[in-house]
């Protein structure tokens, strides 16, 4: 039986890393990318050691033409975990349009650019699953968290689409919205937190992303809202 290839974005560290680590685990071939290419060899390596056949390619998701070639470069892929994304974290009356355009153009349009590519080669293949990262500040207000949240907000209206597009092509789309998960990433946008132990951490994401793609065939999953059992309700 030919081994079903997951492409994950961000794959470098933080929840991509586990994602990788997770899906490495479960039998998935995996097309790995991220800028940073020492940290995406390392975690090949990581994945290889649990068995995976394992590819990279680094690239910066906010340029059309390095998106295009990473998807020509993975061939047909079955899952997309469309994760990477960056936090800049400030007032509104102190944020400037270039910080703006920043998170946009990795968070939105690097998003973007990785669902329309995996759309049209699972189109082309038959169907696949696509998951997309979002986050609580996806479906809740934070203050310093404009610009992050609206780019949040955005993937779930990203995702509420494709869902729809995606359905007669056999492609399942999903979001998962966690709240704080322990990265590097959280450091920065919560800088009074010092402890991280109580917090989300990155393979309960992973697991959340291992349930959706064992779901049967004949039901799907739109969103997932991943909470610390302990913090108030999202919704
Ligand atoms: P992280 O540790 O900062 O990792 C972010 C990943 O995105 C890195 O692998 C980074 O790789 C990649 N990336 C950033 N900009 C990129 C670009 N322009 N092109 C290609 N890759 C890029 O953050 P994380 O916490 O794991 O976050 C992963 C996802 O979960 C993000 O979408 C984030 O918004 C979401 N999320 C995080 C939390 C949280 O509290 N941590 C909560 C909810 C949702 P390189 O640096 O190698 O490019």
């Amino acid at each position: 039986m030919e081994t079903r290839k997951a492409l994950i974005t961000g794959a470098s560290r933080g929840i991509g890393e586990a994602i990788a680590k997770r899906l490495a685990q479960e039998g998935w071939a995996l097309h790995l990318t991220g800028r940073d290419q020492a940290k995406l060899e390392t975690v090949r390596a990581a994945c290889e050691a649990l068995g995976a056949e394992v590819s990279t390619f680094p690239a910066d998701l906010s340029n059309e033409n390095e998106v295009i070639e990473l998807f020509r470069q993975a061939g047909p892929v079955e899952l997309l975990v469309n994760n990477a994304g960056i936090g800049i974290f400030g007032e509104i009356v102190g944020f400037s349009l270039e910080e703006f355009r920043k998170i946009q153009s990795t968070n939105v349009e690097g998003s973007f650019l990785c669902l329309r590519e995996a759309m049209k080669s699972m189109m082309e293949s038959g169907g696949g699953r696509i998951i997309n990262i979002s986050s609580v500040v996806g479906v809740k207000g934070y203050p310093n968290q404009a610009a992050y949240g609206a780019s949040k907000h955005a993937l779930l209206g990203l995702t509420k689409t494709a869902i729809e597009e995606g359905r007669a092509h056999n492609i399942r789309v999903h979001a998962i919205c966690p709240g704080g998960v322990a990265t590097e990433m959280v450091k920065q946008s919560r800088p009074d937190l010092t402890d991280f132990s109580a917090m989300i951490q990155p393979e309960d994401v992973a697991e959340a992303v291992a349930y959706l793609c064992r779901l049967p065939e004949n039901i799907t999953v739109d969103c997932i809202h991943l909470r610390r059992a302990a913090s108030a309700q999202c919704w």
